[in-house]
């Protein structure tokens, strides 16, 4: 297996991150900032969504959200097939620090649960770490799963894939 053809679903399970949750302060999220979380409870943050793979356009200073999706996004479960390897090979891959969290115009979707808690909002009641299941993105609607969705490779007018869904 060459390392490009490395993929994250083969030796990685979401579930495993909230099975195992010792050492984990509970409630980190309600009582320290963004910038004072270790990496683990950053990576717990993450929901899983994959709306951050989505393809978007600038459009008079508004980030306009498309459902097209980047090539390396499997969509059954919205995992990244290069994970490791992404921001080798997709340049504009973006590495959700909190410069993107807090970049303006915002890009991340509405329901990304770094971009809720950096404006004062709680974590939704189905985010994996309320829930304790990696899988309630998915089955509560709220991730790419069961989505109209085109690969880029397809696509030769992003304008053309605008969406306005209610979550992003
Ligand atoms: S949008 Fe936010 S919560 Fe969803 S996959 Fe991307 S970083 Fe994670
Ligand atoms: S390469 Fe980046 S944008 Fe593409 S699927 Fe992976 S994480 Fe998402």
């Amino acid at each position: 297996m060459s390392k490009k053809e490395l993929n994250l679903e083969n030796e990685y399970s979401p579930q495993d991150r909230y099975d195992d949750l010792n050492g984990i302060e509970p409630n980190f999220w309600k009582t320290k900032k963004l910038e004072d979380m270790n990496k683990t409870e950053w990576e717990l943050l993450c929901d899983g969504c994959g709306k951050c793979c989505l393809n978007k356009l600038e459009i008079k200073g508004k980030v306009k959200f498309t459902n097209t999706h980047c090539r390396f996004l499997n969509c059954k479960n919205c995992l990244c097939k290069i994970y490791y390897h992404r921001f080798e090979v997709v340049p504009d891959c973006r590495d959700i620090d909190l410069n993107a969290v807090r970049e303006k115009p915002r890009w991340l979707p509405k329901t990304c649960a770094y971009w809720l808690l950096d404006n004062g909002y709680d974590l939704p009641d189905w985010h994996p770490l309320i829930t304790g299941k990696a899988s309630s993105v998915h089955e509560q609607g709220y991730s790419l799963v069961g989505r109209e969705l085109v690969n880029e490779s397809e696509v030769d007018d992003y304008e053309n894939y605008i969406v306005d869904w209610e979550d992003l």
